[in-house]
């Protein structure tokens, strides 16, 4: 049977390509979206055009509750989910002296406190069954830092602790845990920036002088689902076109 592959925010950039590979791959894909999101039937219709059956929840990964229903409603209806690809995130940029709580607050949450809630329920049954693959997407600036980013760059620093800590308690499990740290890669998260910007001050940070693209992180996404990657966990995978390197 196809090993059921759960991507959270998968209607993005990133995570669209991520759910394409794993598709092709043969995993059974399951996606997630905001709640609020009102273009979520037209993306399924369109990935249904190119061939692709994924199916899609609505889940607030911010919020423990509905975390906790998406993912018991998605495992009744579609099975365990076998590979979790944390990657659901947002920015809220700003300097520290203009960051209010509302956006320290939203940041964390959708970023780390999503990881803990979509992995709680999830977790156990990997161990279980003996077999699991929980990747977690952070960011260049989780390991470096960036301006205007203290909430993002905390909250991308604090998965890749969770990673490492929990790759521990379940590897005897068969289970591993991984965090992929993506530079800058051309998604609307990453279009939104001013081209003057891109242009004067993110291009030139990067060796390979250009944006990575999303196809690019989900075959590293791929990699680390797959049973060849069974010796890999605790790992926070750099790929950055050069742009960090230690
Ligand atoms: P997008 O903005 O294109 O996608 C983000 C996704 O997260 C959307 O599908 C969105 O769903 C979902 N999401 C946001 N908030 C919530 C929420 N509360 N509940 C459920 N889903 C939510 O960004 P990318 O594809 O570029 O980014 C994907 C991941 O990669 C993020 O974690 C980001 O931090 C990380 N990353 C991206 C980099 C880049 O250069 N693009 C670089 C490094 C890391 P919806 O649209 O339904 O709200």
């Amino acid at each position: 049977m196809a090993r059921v592959a759960l991507v959270t925010g998968g209607m993005g950039g990133l995570g669209e390509a991520v759910c394409i590979k794993l598709a092709a791959l043969g995993y059974q894909v399951v996606t997630t979206y905001s709640p609020g999101n009102t273009k979520a039937e037209n993306w399924l219709a369109a990935m249904k055009e190119l061939g692709h059956n994924f199916h899609a929840y609505p889940c607030d990964v911010a919020d423990y509750d509905s975390a906790q229903e998406c993912v018991a409603k998605i495992e009744k209806e579609v099975g365990p989910i076998d590979v979790l690809v944390n990657n659901a995130g947002i920015t809220r940029d700003m300097t520290f002296k203009k960051m209010d709580k509302t956006n320290w607050d939203a940041v964390m949450r959708t970023n780390l406190d999503s990881v803990f809630n979509m992995t709680k329920p999830i977790c156990d049954g990997m161990v279980e069954r003996g077999w699991g693959r929980i990747i977690n997407i952070s960011s260049v600036n989780g390991q470096k830092g960036a301006f205007g980013q203290t909430n993002y760059s905390a909250a991308k620093a604090g998965m890749h602790g969770f990673t490492k800590a929990l790759a521990l308690e379940v590897a005897r499990k068969a289970v591993t845990v991984n965090t992929i740290s993506p530079g800058y890669i051309g998604t609307k998260m990453v279009t939104a920036i001013p081209q003057e910007v891109l242009d004067s001050k993110i291009i030139p940070q990067i060796p390979m002088a250009r944006l990575g693209k999303p196809e690019e992180v989900a075959g590293l996404v791929a990699y680390l689902a797959s049973d060849e990657a069974a010796f890999v966990t605790g790992a926070n995978i750099a790929i950055n076109g050069g742009q960090h390197m230690y």
